[in-house]
């Protein structure tokens, strides 16, 4: 296993941030192994899509604007990526650790009978095999599972695990046959947990909420205003999923989602390792706790010491007032 082949995911013509990070972190696996880095891309703007990767530091980008991929479900992409594997040779697959992407890898293991690691935050190389870093069991322990070297290895790779750098891309653009075959068709295409999953993996600001706010409500009359004046989205403690009060889908932390927005405000989150290590990477961190005591103190840029229900809303009032829309 020398190659790396990247599946670059994409949603209405954009490409998901975590396929950037996915490009960059091949680039560093493929020198270590001393092979190449390498992309794939299909559906309707895959032409489009590669040239958004290609300032990433990919040796080639398989390509292919096969609208058959949007009317169908999963499988014609895991055909592309089975063909464009075969011409590749064995090699360390990477697929965003996304619902879609998880399906696709799996899809993609049988057909490869290639090894597969879920949810990976990191790699080691040991000799000529990659190890893959993941967290299971509620993130209770870490597994390091080492792929094959010689054979295909998978690993959903979870989004925001690597950081994406733009640098160094010279990627040749080279056409993937188009599939011939006859898929089962789509008809209904309304994923809300995935645009869910989407806005706070993405979101340049996320507003979290954690016990601190005391029930469900909160988190729609407080959070939600806040994160709205702010382009943001939502996200919550382990806390405050586990008491019910918002899904799990918007947990943030080890056992959570990993989030790197530009600006990241802790609501009532007292800062345990456990959350600390999926919110650690943000650009800014500002935390708003009635403990001026409070362990997220020690890592926030910003610890503003007071009640929530009285700092929020006056906060969302001020933000609002700047753009001009106080009430
Ligand atoms: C294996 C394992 C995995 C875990 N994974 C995760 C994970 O992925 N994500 C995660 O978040 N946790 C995780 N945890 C749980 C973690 O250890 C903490 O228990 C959890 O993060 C605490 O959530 P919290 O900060 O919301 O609650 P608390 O620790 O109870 O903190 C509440 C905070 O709110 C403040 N507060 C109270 N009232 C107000 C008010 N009116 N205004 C302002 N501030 C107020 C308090 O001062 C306090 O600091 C995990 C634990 C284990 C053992």
């Amino acid at each position: 296993m020398k190659n790396v082949l990247v599946y670059a995911e994409h949603r209405q013509g954009a490409t998901r941030k975590v396929t950037f990070e996915l490009a960059t972190q091949a680039r560093t696996l493929a020198d270590s192994l001393g092979g190449k880095a390498c992309a794939v891309v299909v559906g309707s703007g895959a032409g489009a899509i590669a040239q958004q990767l290609a300032p990433y530091p990919l040796d080639a980008i398989y390509c292919n604007e096969d609208s058959q991929v949007d009317a169908f479900l999963l499988d014609p992409v895991v055909d592309y990526l089975e063909a464009a594997a075969s011409l590749v040779g064995a090699s360390l697959i990477l697929i965003p650790n996304t619902l879609s992407g998880r399906d696709i890898a799996g899809r993609l293991m049988v057909k490869l009978r290639a090894g597969i690691v879920a949810d990976v935050v990191d790699f080691e190389i040991a000799g000529e095999s990659v190890v893959c870093v993941s967290p299971k069991l509620g993130g209770a322990i870490t597994t390091r599972c080492a792929l094959r070297p010689g054979e295909f290895g998978i690993a959903t790779v979870r989004p925001n695990a690597f950081q994406a750098a733009a640098s160094g891309g010279t990627a040749k653009i080279e056409q993937l046959p188009t599939a011939r075959r006859s898929y089962a068709a789509a008809i209904d295409n309304d994923v809300e947990e995935g645009t869910g999953e989407l806005a706070l993996e993405e979101a340049p600001v996320v507003v979290a909420g954690g016990r601190g706010l005391g029930g469900p409500e909160p988190f729609e009359t407080l959070l939600k205003p806040l994160a709205r004046a702010l382009g943001g989205a939502v996200g919550a403690s382990r806390a405050a999923a586990d008491a019910g009060w918002v899904p799990y889908s918007l947990q943030i932390g080890q056992t959570g989602k990993t989030v790197t927005p530009n600006l990241y405000i802790a609501v009532g989150i007292s800062g345990a390792i456990q959350h600390k290590v999926g919110m650690r990477s943000s650009g800014a961190i500002v935390a708003i706790n009635k403990d001026g005591a409070a362990p997220i103190g020690e890592f926030s840029d910003l610890l503003v010491v007071g009640d929530a229900f009285r700092i929020v809303p006056e906060l969302t009032n001020l933000i609002e007032k700047a753009k001009g829309n106080a009430t």
